[in-house]
C-alpha cells in the first residue's frame, strides 16, 4: 500500500549529468564494485543510465544534478544488485526489529510494576478483608 515514489531526474539534469561525463561512466568507488576513488569511465554510448547516488531515488529531492550519476549498466546494475536491494531490505529488518523488541515495551511495564506504593495500597483492602472476624 506505501509504494513509496521515486524523485526521477528531469530530461535536463539527465542532460547536463551526461555533458558533466564527458560521456563516460561516472560510476565511482566501491559502491559501483569499482576500488575507491576509481572511476569507471566506461564509454556511454551504448547505454547509459542514470543513477541516484548518494541519496537513494525515494528521498525527496533526490533528483538533482548533484545525485545524479550517469553510470553505464555494468556500475548500475552492480550498485542496484548489491547496494539498493540489500540496504532496502536491511532497511526493513531493522524497522521490523524495532517493532518487535520488547526493551521499550519492558521498561515501560517495569516502571510501572515499579510504582509498588500503588500496588500496595491497592492490596491493602485485601488486608482489611483478611482482618475480618
Ligand atoms: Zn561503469
Amino acid at each position: 500500500m506505501a509504494r513509496s515514489r521515486r524523485y526521477e531526474f528531469n530530461k535536463q539534469t539527465k542532460r547536463e549529468a551526461l555533458q558533466r561525463s564527458g560521456k563516460l561512466c561516472e560510476a565511482e568507488g566501491s559502491v559501483y564494485g569499482l576500488q575507491a576513488g576509481q572511476r569507471c569511465n566506461a564509454p556511454l554510448d551504448s547505454g547509459v543510465e542514470f543513477d541516484h547516488y548518494p541519496a537513494p531515488a525515494t528521498d525527496k529531492g533526490s533528483d538533482t544534478l548533484e545525485n545524479c550519476v550517469a553510470a553505464c549498466k555494468t556500475c548500475h546494475g552492480f550498485k542496484t544488485r548489491t547496494y539498493d536491494t540489500p540496504m532496502q531490505a536491511k532497511g526493513k529488518r531493522v524497522s521490523d526489529k524495532h517493532q518487535g523488541i520488547s526493551r521499550p515495551k519492558y521498561k515501560w511495564f517495569s516502571q510501572r510494576l515499579g510504582k509498588g506504593n500503588q500496588q500496595r495500597s491497592a492490596t491493602r483492602p485485601i488486608q482489611k478483608w483478611s482482618l475480618l472476624p
